[in-house]
């Protein structure tokens, strides 16, 4: 069965009836780029740029990164790459930045936050993406957003790099795609505002999941509380789509979350655009959405929002027959 799940691989993301989502790859490195697309992934959804600042001395200079960037574009051949902007500090601690150890860094000084202490690290790193833009699919996602002013300056920094490379007479492109991760519960109720400046958004289901019910996702004390599927998050996930939707944007999930056959019935039921996951599990997502009826799962979801319980949610799962429409 698996190895007709990986023949099947290349096949697109598709629905029994015909509803497409897109199904793509998170990888940490250039080096994973070619394995998951073998995989039948139909582009990368997270390349978590960070893994490149990490276990050395040093940040890497704009010209290491174009190369890492550029190589992936190339392998992607011209299929979409979300880089995402480094996600450091906090948890993922980078010794020459010289940032003073947190007691609670999940709720500290990480990604966004720390980028305008950092200006000159970001702006080379937004250089890096522009210039390897110009040979493939580039999108830029911004980590840890949770107001429209961290974007504005965002976009403002972006700009300067464009207009620098331009007076360098550098190639890059010369727009890129903007989203940003939605993984901080404040940004949900202000979609709207950000559709006016983004064009895409990104579940991050890993980091929204403890931000929504206070729960370290690194506790093992509180970690039975850490899951994705309650009543809440399910109607947290709606209440973005919908506004999303409502704007004409469109949005992705790139945590755990969105590998787990499990909950693909209801994630693809709350209007999902795009899946992505480490590329090892594509073949046996795209062989079950083949299995899907979206508007049952359309149904289910609306279901599970009504649920009162997790375990509400998990029987409502159980009962779920996805073939007969
Ligand atoms: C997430 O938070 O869901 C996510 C994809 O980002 P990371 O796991 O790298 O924090
Ligand atoms: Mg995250």
């Amino acid at each position: 069965q698996r190895r007709q799940q990986f023949r099947d691989a290349s096949l697109p993301a598709r629905t029994r009836d015909n509803a497409q989502v897109e199904v793509a790859a998170n990888i940490g490195s250039a080096l994973e780029a070619p394995g998951a697309f073998d995989c039948g992934a139909e582009g990368v959804g997270l390349f978590r740029t960070e893994m490149l600042y990490m276990d050395r001395d040093a940040a890497p200079d704009e010209q290491e990164q174009f190369e890492a960037y550029q190589q992936v574009l190339l392998t992607a051949q011209n299929r979409p790459v979300i880089f995402r902007t480094m996600d450091i500090g906090g948890d993922k601690q980078i010794p020459y930045l010289n940032i003073p150890q947190e007691e609670n860094p999940f709720l500290g000084y990480r990604a966004v936050r720390i980028y305008p202490e950092f200006t000159d690290l970001f702006r080379t790193q937004l250089r890096a993406i522009l210039r390897a833009g110009a040979s493939g699919n580039a999108l830029l996602m911004i980590p840890m957003v949770h107001s429209l002013e961290q974007i504005l300056w965002v976009k403002q920094i972006l700009r300067q790099a464009q207009e620098e490379l331009k007076a360098q007479g550098l190639r890059h492109a010369a727009q890129l795609p903007l989203g940003i991760m939605v993984e901080v519960p404040s940004v949900c109720f202000i979609i709207d505002h950000f559709c006016e400046e983004v064009d895409f958004f990104s579940i991050g289901s890993n980091d929204m999941t403890q931000y929504l019910y206070a729960v370290d996702r690194n506790n093992p004390r509180v970690s039975a509380l850490y899951n994705p599927v309650t009543p809440s998050f399910m109607r947290m996930v709606r209440q973005i789509v919908t506004a999303a939707h409502r704007h004409g944007k469109w949005v992705g999930l790139c945590g755990e979350l969105g590998g787990e056959s499990r909950y693909l019935p209801l994630l693809l039921g709350l209007g999902i655009d795009e899946f992505s996951m480490s590329g090892s599990r594509i073949p046996a997502f795209k062989a079950q959405l083949r299995q899907l009826d979206s508007h049952l799962c359309r149904e289910l979801a609306e279901k599970a929002c009504d649920c009162r319980s997790p375990e509400e949610i998990e029987t409502l799962l159980l009962g779920f027959a996805p073939e007969t429409p």
